[in-house]
């Protein structure tokens, strides 16, 4: 059996009993009652829809899982990826507009086929526990959009690997890493202002105490913060959030008005006290250098397989190409990029436990943090006890427990 295809099948099949092997594990980990620090906003129907809803998350999960194993599998074994490449050169246009559409029309064919499973998510299971607040007509609108904006971002990316690829020799990952790194920083730059707002409306948070209280707090801890604003998060779920956007001293915070709702002013401000810890601890900048270090990483690697002959036998190809070279090798990434996602969550909860400790020390209110967290995850219906390896594959945050643990020790 050639290499390749052992090693490409082997992964997918690895990481998808992972998968099925931490639901399983989670499924058995949960008690039949809540945790004594969430007694107060868990009660005995609360806990069991939580569970429910943990279940009926895992079965979707496990369902979509397996569809696209036996979809990706009976492609590569069949020859799909020929049959597609030999259909696209039989159109008979040039060496770009031909990769272009190899890739474009394998985005769009994987684009249609997650459709049902997205719809279903949506409008069935996240309806089920009251979740949904998405109308049909923002659901399509905002796929189209995605389409959009793919297919631009996408597509000049696409575009400049291919022709680094043929024109620049050996040192052609050095081009397409800078050209990475320079749409993703221009992507983040641009984001708060051209990007989000075609999905959800921003508006400044109004003058009123928890105004006063935000601005306070961040001008007490010397951070500069070029704006506060809302965001219409009950557009699409009940679930709350909070996140920063925008780069160095442009960076503004984006409170979920679904989040203002229901928490009260001291929570919102530990809230935006973790987000501050996030900048002032340096993970942003951490999280950024490690990212572009793993791009450049990525097209290195991508450079000594493209065109190995061995990878395109694995898929039944009759020409080599740099297109379907750059789109086996996202395959053959697989369990390199599973382990790198393990390592990056690891990272990311350790940063998480950090902030929460920065939250607590500089508002002097560790209270205010874990009755946040508390709230969140009973209006979330989060799982209080997954299983340590479905924390280690999948958890970028650690689990609500442990962070509660923790602050209360504080
Ligand atoms: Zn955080």
């Amino acid at each position: 059996m050639n290499i390749y295809l052992a090693v490409i099948i082997a992964s997918l099949l690895l990481s998808w009993l992972l998968g099925i092997l931490s639901d399983h594990l989670s499924a058995k980990a949960m008690k039949p009652t809540p945790p004594k620090e969430f007694q107060d906003v868990f009660d005995a129907a609360k806990y069991a829809q939580s569970q429910e809803y943990t279940r009926a998350s895992m079965h979707f999960s496990t369902l979509t899982g397996t569809f696209n194993i036996v979809v990706i599998i009976a492609v590569i074994l069949s020859g799909g990826f020929n049959w597609l490449d030999m259909l696209i050169r039989s159109l008979a246009f040039g060496p770009m507009a031909t990769g272009l559409l190899y890739i474009g029309a394998l985005g769009l064919i994987s684009g249609v086929m997650s459709l049902p499973f997205e719809a279903y998510q949506t409008f069935v299971l996240e309806n089920r526990f009251g979740f949904n607040t998405t109308t049909p007509g923002t659901f399509f609108l905002d796929r189209f959009k995605g389409m959009i904006l793919t297919a631009l971002i996408g597509g000049i990316l696409v575009a400049g690997v291919l022709l680094f690829f043929r024109e620049t020799g050996p040192f052609a990952w050095l081009w397409c890493w800078g050209l990475a790194v320079t749409v993703s920083l221009a992507l983040t730059y641009v984001a708060p202002t051209w990007i989000l707002p075609l999905f959800n409306t921003f508006s400044p948070l109004e003058e009123g105490e928890l105004r006063t209280a935000l601005e306070r707090y961040a001008d007490k801890n010397g951070f500069e913060l070029s704006g506060i604003f809302v965001m219409d998060g009950s557009k699409r779920s009940t679930k709350g959030n909070a996140f920063f956007t925008g780069l160095g001293n442009r960076k503004r915070i984006a409170l979920f008005d679904t989040l203002i709702k229901e928490q009260t002013t001291e929570e919102i401000v530990a809230v935006l006290a973790h987000e501050v810890g996030h900048a002032k601890l340096g993970h942003i900048r951490k999280r950024l250098i490690t990212g572009f270090l793993k791009t450049g990483a990525v097209f290195y690697l991508m450079s000594l397989f493209l065109d190995s002959p061995g990878l395109f036998a694995a898929f039944g190809m009759e020409h080599i190409s740099n297109y379907a070279g750059l789109t086996f090798f996202v395959l053959l990434y697989t369990p390199l990029s599973l382990a790198l996602s393990v390592l990056s969550n690891m990272v990311s909860r350790k940063h998480e436990f950090e902030a929460d400790a920065f939250a607590a020390h500089t508002t002097c209110d560790p209270m205010s943090m874990i009755s946040a967290l508390k709230k969140l995850s009973a209006s979330n219906l989060s799982n209080l006890t997954p299983h340590p390896l479905t924390v280690c594959l999948e958890y970028s945050h650690p689990p609500v427990l442990a962070r509660v643990r923790r602050l209360a020790a504080i």
